[in-house]
């Protein structure tokens, strides 16, 4: 089936009793057992969830994969992911992370005794340097948030396969309905739900994707047991962004080609990493293993004082942490995202004070652009 047809049919209930066209919120905590010793399928709402399940169901199709788990962040997912690992284990992981997966690898993680080596792995021949004989496993972001850096998922699939190492890959940015990781060799997908999959700036959630059952069982049983499951309601409304990920993916990708030109012709504008630019340097292993560029768009300007400007006049694209929904949203990664890592560290990145990142909507072109051209005055 295509993408797009499972973005809105991929959920199996069919509401028996009630031929309800929208999955029903079972907005239970607990099931009635039918007699002793025996269960409806469905015994505690951290365990299952009718709701939540058509979620998951949903998810597993549009990434490919055999099992997905909604949890209530994106945090929340990777923090149940990295239950996987135990004290002693190495992980190798992109230079250029969400600032909350940073924060937890480096702080709670590290304290856990995992330990990370953040390699650029938009080259990928440099990864093979640092596996060790503790390595476990590969966790890349691709493009990367905020610089927009991408890494060959497939060729990063053959080192982890010949060295026996999980892949895991945050696919927040592109979306199955742009990327499938697990077609390319990923054994776990992470998603910040709260992104494009929700899509309306309304609802936290997550997801871990799965590409077969052995992993998907150790990570059920480690989802039921530390319980950081999505809500009914909550999974009820991933599922109805979801219905129109694909016309909001399009069209925001539209907007966000149209906004990239803009801006690489303003004279305030110095630089503009957008993955969609011939121009960008990983242009060719994105046309090889994406089928689009998204719509997250990182740009500098001239100066400090020219961003903090941007950052108080504009009107319409809002200020405001997060990305993917249908309001255009602009954030100062120096000051929000990546604010709990080291300014030399962070410096020596690229993220310094002209760094601004936007996550273009579903606005009329035009009127995101004579806003940005107001501000940027
Ligand atoms: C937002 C985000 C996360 C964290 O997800 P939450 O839903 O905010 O907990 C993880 N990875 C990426 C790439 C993100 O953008």
């Amino acid at each position: 089936m295509n993408i797009n047809t499972l973005c809105i049919h991929g959920s199996e209930d069919k509401s028996h009793c009630t031929g309800s066209v929208s999955v029903p919120i079972y907005q239970t905590a607990t099931y009635v057992h039918p007699a002793v010793g025996q269960s409806t399928g469905y015994d505690y709402s951290r365990v299952q969830n009718p709701t939540r399940e058509q979620l998951e169901i949903t998810l597993a199709k549009l990434e490919n994969g055999v099992d997905a788990m909604a949890f209530s962040s994106g945090m929340a997912a990777v923090t149940a992911m990295m239950e996987l690992f135990k004290i002693g284990d190495h992980i190798i992981a992109s230079d250029d992370l969400y600032g909350g997966t940073h924060r937890l690898f480096c702080s709670i993680s590290e304290k856990n005794g995992i330990s990370f080596d953040f390699v650029n792995t938009s080259e990928a021949s440099k990864i093979a340097e640092h596996i060790r004989p503790e390595t476990k496993a590969i966790f890349i972001e691709t493009p990367t948030n905020p610089l927009m850096k991408v890494s060959d998922i497939a060729a990063i699939s053959a080192i982890a396969k010949q060295h026996g190492l999980f892949l895991i890959v945050d696919n927040t940015f592109l979306t199955p309905y742009f990327q499938n990781p697990i077609d390319l060799g990923a054994d776990i997908v992470v998603h910040s739900g709260t992104k494009y999959l929700a899509g309306h700036n309304d609802t936290l959630a997550g997801f871990l994707v799965t590409r077969t059952a052995e992993i998907s069982e150790k990570l059920r049983y480690i989802y039921k047991t530390t319980g950081a499951c999505l809500a009914p309601f909550d999974s009820w409304l991933v599922m109805r962004g979801i219905k129109t990920l694909a016309v909001r993916m399009e069209k925001q990708q539209e907007n966000a080609i149209r906004l990239a030109n803009w801006l690489c012709q303003h004279p305030k504008v110095r630089s503009v990493y957008y993955v969609g630019l011939p121009t960008h340097p990983d242009f060719e292993v994105s046309l090889k293993q994406s089928r689009g560029f998204g719509a997250m768009i990182s740009f500098k300007v001239d100066s400090e004082q020219t961003a903090i400007q941007l950052l108080q006049r504009v009107k319409l694209v809002l200020y405001a942490e997060s990305l993917g929904g249908v309001e255009s949203l602009i954030t100062y990664p120096m000051l929000q995202t990546h604010a709990d890592i080291p300014k030399e560290e962070r410096e020596a990145k690229g993220i310094d004070e002209t760094l601004l990142r936007l996550s273009v909507g579903l606005e009329h072109i035009d009127d995101i652009i004579a806003d940005l051209e107001q501000a940027l005055a």
